[in-house]
């Protein structure tokens, strides 16, 4: 890749760094050397904002990068990768900035006058073999490998292979879907690059001490699991409505289907509640014994190394009959609108934000970060799809489509 308008529109993409020239500043002087404070701004502002619009407002732009040349916001980009990498929680911060710069680079797409070229040029920057071809729906396919790699994550039914046509080894995909895949393989691209970077203990100690501050925001806009995610304490009061229904269901002594217990265990452990609190949430259900409760919630909990499974989204939620938006008059009309929510986490996430971003101003005595809008559910790729399975007397974790298998054991 060595347009440099392309460099300037996706900075981290494999090759961007052909856009330094002979500026090649080592990870050091990109940490401490005075003259590469303004590209720390634009990586700090850049990561801030990928953390925390990703999904309301992607295609929101960094607003230095407008005056930034090429090279300045490739080496802001290697600058916010270390940030990331050095964040409290690094994986799931990863996680985050990778999925809110695809989802920015999609809106980007889109917004060329020729995004056919934008498609083309970021197929091959990502080594992926993208043909353009009239025979094809959206006039481009993926060679079968190239399709395979990309949609091998992808839990969305349009991406399974044996809904596609294919033409002599190559998927014929709509022009929708092109993007969509193409913001896949950003994703992926970046979390590799992510999972390879090594950076010397003493330089990560220099750097944690330095942006301390920005990485207190960052640990408020992609919180650790433990009691009082989300910067808060576990607040159910703003629960969504389908979480309040369950809890009051159970409480009220009837019988909620494994769906909807493995989706209540999924999300409170998400949101911050401690394996009693999840357990205590059980107790009323019919025939409920603590010791399987327990065990069940705790497999659920120490999925993929305690990240916990991502409870379903909320079309799945509304498939299991789970989705309750129209009991909920009260509250404000967040599950109504289809482009503000894709699960509950994201439900919550914008009702107790607003008070994490208070108690951070009040911790550093500042005001909150003006970026700091409401972030999206947490990667969605990883969440297991729940269910129905008839009644049971605790919750029982459902098998993820495409990760590792959860256990199921006998209610
Ligand atoms: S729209 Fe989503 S968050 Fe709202 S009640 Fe339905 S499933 Fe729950």
């Amino acid at each position: 890749m060595t347009d440099a308008a392309l460099v300037a529109r996706y900075p981290f993409l494999p090759g961007a760094s052909s856009a330094l020239g002979d500026l090649q500043p080592s990870l050091r002087e990109l940490v401490e050397d005075p003259s590469f404070e303004q590209v720390r701004a634009l990586a700090r502002e850049e990561v801030l904002l990928a953390l925390s619009s990703a999904r309301e407002a992607p295609g929101e732009g960094v607003a230095g990068f407008d005056a930034a040349r090429p090279e300045e916001r490739v080496l802001a980009f290697l600058y916010a990768r270390m940030l990331v990498a050095v964040a409290p929680s690094s994986q799931r911060v990863a996680r985050r900035w990778s999925e809110g710069l695809s989802r920015r680079a999609g809106v980007e797409i889109a917004r060329r006058e020729a995004p056919s070229e934008e498609l083309l040029a970021l197929g091959g920057a990502l080594d992926l073999e993208l043909a353009q071809d009239p025979k094809f729906r959206g006039s481009f396919g993926f060679a079968l490998p190239s399709y395979v790699r990309l949609s091998s994550s992808l839990r969305d039914e349009r991406f399974r292979l044996s809904r596609q046509r294919l033409h002599q080894g190559t998927v014929d995909v709509e022009h929708r879907e092109v993007v969509e895949l193409l913001q896949e393989g950003v994703r992926s691209y970046l979390l590799d690059e992510m999972a390879m970077l090594r950076l010397e203990p003493e330089l990560q100690t220099t750097l944690k001490a330095r942006e301390s501050e920005i990485l207190t925001r960052i640990s408020t806009l992609s919180p650790a699991l433990g009691p009082g995610g989300f910067g808060v304490a576990m607040r159910p009061d703003l629960f969504p409505p389908c979480m309040r229904e369950m809890r009051a269901t159970m409480d009220r002594g009837a019988n909620v289907s494994h769906a909807g217990r493995f989706a209540l265990a999924s999300f409170m452990h998400k949101v911050g509640a401690d394996l009693d609190a999840i357990v205590e949430a059980y107790h009323g259900s019919p025939n409920f014994k603590e010791s399987i409760t327990r065990y069940q919630v705790t497999q659920i909990a120490h999925h993929d190394g305690g990240e916990g499974y991502t409870p379903p989204d909320c079309a799945t939620m509304a498939a299991n009959g789970l989705c309750v938006k129209e009991l909920d008059d009260a509250m404000p009309p967040l599950c109504a609108d289809p482009g503000k929510l894709r699960n509950p986490l994201n439900y919550y996430r914008i009702r107790v934000l607003p008070l994490a971003r208070k108690n951070v101003g009040e911790k550093s005595g500042e005001a909150p970060a003006a970026t700091a809008t409401p972030e999206g559910a947490p990667a969605p790729p990883s969440a297991p799809t729940a269910t129905s399975s008839g009644p049971a007397s605790t919750p029982s974790p459902a098998p993820p489509e495409r990760t590792t298998p959860a256990p199921r054991p006998a209610a």
